[in-house]
């Protein structure tokens, strides 16, 4: 079923004259999967429509912060009405502080919360904030853990890395790099031997409590409780990065649902409602390190704009009516369990790891549970599939390595379309 795609090409062909790759960030450029990106024109509710006239239905959902779909009502009026009395002042707003009050309210840990412009300046600025409050310079993360594109972070960082991969990124010098310790996820014996080694040099410890850039990849049973063990005895903060998991896997984030609870938090994409912001917060005593109270430097001219403001509160506001973790659930467990009946049928070994709303389908037939396991994925069996799917009306995120996101805005119909959609893909129609 070729599609039209005069319009996208000749778009993208003029993109890579200006933009290095076509694109403003990696992953979009579709080369996990091959061919050229599709060019958006508008999305609405779970459809994206390109600029040929074909339309899709969205497992993308922007990398995760639609989590209402697109342009949904609510957000799009409350953004109208907030860009009619100006785009920014520079200034202290009502908004901004009504956003705070939810955030401390829904997620267990945070007392204070500081607002920046995207996940990357989050994790940046907790991680600065960690060095601070601990007087140490080590950060430990995971394999296969992305935590934005700080030059510290870009160490065996899973996603849009992992998708071209790259080891690590060029121009990050070595003594940056040195700063950070790695340490496969979910083993629980190498977090120890390091712990015992240098846990005194260790200022934080940055997890995604569910990892979701390496494909979705929960926690084992008792990981993140070790961890939380560990780093209290060693002095060392617990760095939640729940960028993805925040306002994903329900209200308080992942630690509302494990009861382990990080020293600080990093958020970002739902937080926004669609708009670029990010956030980190903890206990007071640690957030008042920050500057103007503290010692912590960091700014931001557009940060708590007020546009973002009204987005993210329209969208987690929408958040709170009674019953929407669950129906968000049950619709990816349906798509889930959609998608392995026709991979069996089709004899494709296939692995879905799900959490709540955000899923993975790993071309492989062990279990996946840390980065090794997955990258043993098929690629090229699944850049065929991604690619049967877009032929048949099916955008799911251009790499192996991605979260698929179900939003409020697919319906069970929808739902029904791409299983029949994964039937085509597979050749089992
Ligand atoms: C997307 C993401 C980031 C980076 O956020 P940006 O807004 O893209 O800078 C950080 N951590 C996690 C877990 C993410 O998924």
């Amino acid at each position: 079923m070729p599609r039209k795609t005069d319009r996208s090409r000749a778009v993208f062909a003029e993109a890579q004259k200006y933009l290095p790759g076509g694109v403003n960030s990696p992953v979009r450029s579709f080369r996990g999967v091959g061919g050229d990106p599709v060019v958006i024109a508008s999305g609405s509710g779970c459809r994206l429509t390109d600029i040929d006239g074909n339309v899709y239905i969205d497992y993308c959902g922007s990398w995760g912060p639609l989590i209402l779909g697109h342009a949904a009502p609510e957000v799009i009026e409350a953004v109208r009405e907030a860009a009619g009395r100006g785009l920014s002042y520079g200034a202290a707003t009502e908004a901004e502080v009504e956003l705070a009050r939810l955030v401390c309210d829904s997620v267990p840990s945070i007392e204070m919360v500081r607002f920046v412009n995207s996940g990357t300046e989050a994790t940046m600025s907790a991680l600065r904030l960690a060095r601070a409050f601990t007087g140490r310079s080590k950060i430990v993360k995971f394999e296969g853990c992305y935590h934005g594109h700080a030059d510290g972070l870009l160490v065996q960082a899973g996603s849009g890395v992992a998708t071209l991969s790259l080891p690590d990124s060029a121009g990050v010098p070595p003594s940056y790099a040195a700063e950070t310790l790695v340490v496969p996820y979910n083993d629980v014996a190498a977090l120890e031997t390091l712990f015992q080694q240098r846990g005194a040099e260790i200022a934080a410890v940055i997890v995604e409590p569910v990892a979701a850039n390496m494909g979705v990849v929960p926690p084992a049973p008792g990981f993140l409780e070790r961890l939380r063990d560990l780093t209290s005895n060693a002095g060392s903060l617990l760095v939640f990065d729940e960028v993805i998991t925040g306002f994903r896997v329900g209200l308080g984030g992942y630690q509302a649902l494990c009861g382990v609870m990080p020293d600080l938090t990093c958020l970002g994409k739902i937080v926004g409602g669609g708009m670029p912001v990010g956030a980190y917060g903890g206990r007071s005593e640690i957030m008042q390190m920050v500057a103007p109270l503290g010692p912590v430097y960091q700014a931001g001219t557009l940060s708590g704009n007020p546009l973002a403001m009204a987005a993210g509160l329209a969208t987690l506001r929408a958040l709170s009516d009674p019953g929407f973790y669950e129906a968000l659930s049950a619709k990816a467990e349906r798509l889930m369990s959609g998608l392995k009946a026709a991979a069996r049928q089709a004899g494709t070994p296939l692995q879905v790891n799900r959490v709540g709303s955000m899923l993975t389908a790993f071309f492989t037939d062990g279990p996946v549970t840390d980065y090794a396991s997955a990258k043993r994925s098929d690629t090229a069996s699944h850049a065929r599939f991604f690619h049967a799917l877009l032929d048949h009306g099916v955008y799911f995120p251009p790499s192996q390595f991605e979260a698929a996101f179900i939003s409020a805005a697919h319906e069970e119909s929808d739902i029904e379309a791409t299983i029949l959609a994964f039937h085509d893909a597979f050749g089992i129609a």
